[in-house]
């Protein structure tokens, strides 16, 4: 009886990712910028707030500052001894009186609520009728109630979005210690490549295709704030390709390549990266995706400026396996590199199949899919890893285990791209 040879051992994702992230090794090299130019940076110290935030109790609303217990009738007549706009700083208030008080401005001494103007009726006399009892403290912004003097309010590793940097504005940061900017180079192999724009008479020659993955690939390393080293389209030829690897290596921190990680003989980035440093072929159990090479490439002597050697990680050339493995690998690769501390995981929800998908595949499968009116998934009908308009239909992944078929109805784990791409 015969018995099937053994299938070589695969990565599953997870361990695959954890061999990536355990072998880096976070930029430590900072600057300081202004905080209107660190948005996508990452931050290289603590940042805490030498002022409370609010500074000083202050009015939620347009109104009348009171003391609460002139109130408590519910139809107060108080003499209007003040006019507080936002910005200025109002004198004590006295009992019997209220003060005209604007959003943002500080409570004077004495007052310890504010009633909202729309509760309040003024006259001509230069006295309120204030037709409310307020709680001691009602409409009042607390001195402190967001930040608290010495706080840390941002830690070290932190991405610098929109979101931080308004809060370090708002503590009074002018300037921020942020990591350098992480030097990703990139090149292209493959003969049959041509850039769009560049073929021969505007015809694309027989046999040739366009340079897709060019395009892909930088705008997710712009988005994700690398400084990009463009190598262009590199002959299918070992001694270009080494030649490449070494000019790549000499000031970039990561080398990524697109094509030419199959064992085919016209592949030729797995002797060159082993001629130039180390590398190590990884089979993985996804779909698309599988080989995917990660490894080093020695610096020369001289170019030692940035460590001894850069990373590598040579994607396959099929666009969409190409795109998949970039997402699930190489990003929280290079959100480490880049000193970002424990980046979280790409957050899958549990959503409704609303179509079947009855073979079962041995590897871990990344599904594109699009939620419907029904708030539900479509599948898009042509899985293959070539199809770049799968990735324009989708609106994310549906991660499907190893040896899964899907029934509709089924609770799948669906990763919108918008968890993958920064
Ligand atoms: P390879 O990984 O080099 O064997 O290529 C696998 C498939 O992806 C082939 O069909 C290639 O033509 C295609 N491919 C390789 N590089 C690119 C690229 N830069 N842009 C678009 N398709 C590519
Ligand atoms: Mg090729």
């Amino acid at each position: 009886m015969n018995t099937p040879a053994p299938r070589p051992a695969m990565l599953s994702v997870h361990d695959a990712l954890a061999l990536l992230l355990a072998a880096v090794r976070p930029l430590t090299q900072s600057e300081i910028v202004a905080t209107l130019a660190a948005n996508g940076r990452v931050l290289a110290a603590d940042q805490a707030s030498t002022i409370n935030v609010p500074s000083a109790d202050n009015t939620q609303m347009d109104g009348y500052a009171v003391r609460a217990a002139d109130c408590a009738s519910g139809a107060a007549r108080l003499t209007v001894s003040q006019r507080i706009p936002a910005g200025q700083v109002g004198a004590p208030l006295a009992a019997g009186c209220a003060a005209r008080i604007f959003t943002g401005a500080m409570i004077p001494p004495g007052a310890d609520a504010v009633v909202m103007q729309e509760q309040c009726e003024a006259h001509d006399d230069g006295s309120v009728t204030v037709r409310h009892a307020p709680q001691a403290g009602e409409w009042i912004r607390r001195a402190g109630e967001d930040i608290v003097e010495g706080a840390t309010i941002l830690p070290a590793g932190t991405r610098l979005r929109s979101q931080e940097l308004g809060l370090a504005a708002s503590v009074g940061l002018a300037s921020l210690p942020v990591l350098r900017p992480l030097r990703v180079a990139v090149f292209f192999t493959g003969d049959e490549l041509t850039m769009p724009g560049e073929a021969p008479g505007g015809v694309l020659a027989p046999g040739a295709i366009y340079n897709s993955n060019r395009f892909t690939l930088r705008a997710l390393l712009e988005n994700l704030g690398c400084q990009i080293a463009d190598f262009g389209i590199v002959p299918d030829t070992l001694a270009a390709t080494r030649a490449t690897l070494r000019a790549a290596a000499a000031d970039n921190d990561l080398i990524i390549t697109s094509g030419g990680v199959s064992v085919g003989e016209e592949d030729h980035i797995k002797p060159a990266v082993e001629a130039e440093g180390r590398l190590a072929m990884w089979q993985i159990a996804v779909k698309p995706g599988k080989p995917l090479a990660f490894g080093e490439v020695d610096k020369a002597h001289g170019d030692k400026k940035q460590g001894d050697s850069a990373f590598f990680i040579g994607l396959p050339g099929n666009p969409v396996s190409s795109l998949i493995t970039f997402m699930l690998f190489v990003r929280p690769f290079i959100l480490r590199l880049q000193g970002q501390a424990a980046p979280a995981p790409a957050r899958a929800f549990t959503m409704r199949a609303d179509f079947a998908w009855p073979k079962a595949d041995r590897r871990n499968e990344f599904l594109r899919a699009r939620i419907n009116d029904a708030g539900g998934l479509d599948l898009f009908p042509n899985q293959g890893s070539g199809v770049l308009t799968s990735t324009v239909w989708a609106d994310g992944l549906i991660d499907n285990p190893p040896g899964q078929t899907i029934a509709a109805g089924d609770l799948v784990r669906f990763i919108p791209f918008s968890e993958l791409l920064h």
